[in-house]
């Protein structure tokens, strides 16, 4: 799908005061009624049939009528729209250029910001496999009828933006967080390449040992990854620097699972090295001993230093990383440990 950026200036505020109506609406239907986008609206039924019409052909909202239904749903090309808008009101990006990422739950654009600066936007797109697997899974949904693609995608921003702004303080190697708006967040675009793309190195074992440090310096702040591979792995072109990406399911090293996700990413690496570059090492990080080295989890100040209960503080809710977990343990592949085929 083709983002269009002219679109985020040539709409009218009515279709804008509509568009937002049919997302409002969606809140609690799956298909909303014509006459409640009226009346969310404040605009007359007739003008609103217009103006649903003009936004239609344009996708960002789809006509659907059968027999249970007869209204209009917000499309993920309305969604986008509206978040794409939310940040360029708020100065946070101008322009969008290039897709350059197309991954199961999310497209990658690179944009630009008001000085022309690069930025990186991820769109989530959660529910596009799996959504009929999440609806079944209702009871981790609380009051809600559905789980909507709309909000386990917001949620996954959510998360991943909450983690990304924590572990960039933290001086973690991850792409500077820039802003975030409902599915979407707008991160430092990484000059590099994904490890997937490195055929030779000079000397495997010292990055080897660089990302199996750096699973130990996640586990010492209460984290991982959970998704800890050659695709979520950027090296940097100009320093070979191994900057880290996507982290809508990370977890909590006192996670239930915790030790099967850490020997997991453990586990990745081993592989990805044997396979690719004939490099081998029987030093590996363990959990139980990792966790041991870190008892106490402080920092040099002293300060606590549980990354995860810092996130958890932040606003990202327990309850919500629980409706998270169980798109993510739906979507996972059990043949290969990974969430992309
Ligand atoms: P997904 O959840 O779809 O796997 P990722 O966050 O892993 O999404 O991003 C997919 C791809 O987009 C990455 O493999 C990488 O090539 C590119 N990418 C993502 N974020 C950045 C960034 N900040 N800078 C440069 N490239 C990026
Ligand atoms: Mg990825």
């Amino acid at each position: 799908m083709k983002l269009d950026a002219t679109d985020l200036r040539y709409i009218t505020s009515d279709e804008f005061r509509v568009l937002t109506a049919v997302e409002m609406g969606s809140k609690n239907h799956e298909v909303v009624p014509t006459p409640l986008i009226a009346q969310i609206s404040g605009l007359r039924n007739g003008g609103v049939n217009k103006l649903l019409g003009a936004l239609a052909k344009r996708n960002l909202v789809a006509r659907v009528q059968n027999s249970r239904y007869d209204g209009y749903r917000l499309t993920y090309g309305g969604y986008d729209y509206l978040a794409m808008r939310a940040l360029s009101k708020r100065d946070s990006m101008y322009s969008v250029g290039n897709q350059i990422g197309v991954g199961k739950e999310s497209d990658i654009y690179i944009v630009a910001d008001n000085e022309g600066k690069e930025l990186v936007l991820k769109l989530h797109r959660l529910g596009r496999i799996s959504f009929r697997a999440i609806k079944e899974k209702r009871d981790y949904m609380g009051k809600r009828k559905s789980a909507s693609w709309m909000y386990m995608s917001r949620l996954a921003a959510q998360k991943e933006y909450a983690f990304m702004k924590v572990l960039h303080e933290h001086k973690f190697p991850v792409p500077r967080p820039v802003d975030q708006a409902r599915h979407t967040i707008l991160m430092e675009f990484i000059d590099a390449y994904p490890l997937r793309q490195v055929s030779e190195l000079p000397s495997p074992g010292a990055l080897y040992s660089q990302l199996m440090a750096l699973i130990v310096r996640f586990a010492h702040a209460g984290l991982i990854h959970g998704d800890f591979n050659e695709f979520n792995i950027l090296i940097r072109r100009e320093s070979g620097e191994p900057i880290v990406i996507d982290f809508p399911q990370m977890v909590s090293t006192s996670h239930l699972n915790a030790e099967y996700y850490f020997n997991r990413d453990v586990q990745c690496i081993r592989t990805f090295f044997r396979r690719r570059f004939g490099y081998e090492s029987a030093l590996y990080p363990r959990f139980r001993s990792t966790l041991k080295d870190g008892e106490g989890r402080e920092d040099k100040e002293g300060e606590e230093f549980r990354l995860d209960v810092v996130v958890s503080a932040s606003g990202f809710k327990n309850s919500e990383q629980k409706v998270l977990e169980e798109v993510r343990v739906v979507s996972f592949c059990v043949r290969c440990c990974c969430f992309r085929c």
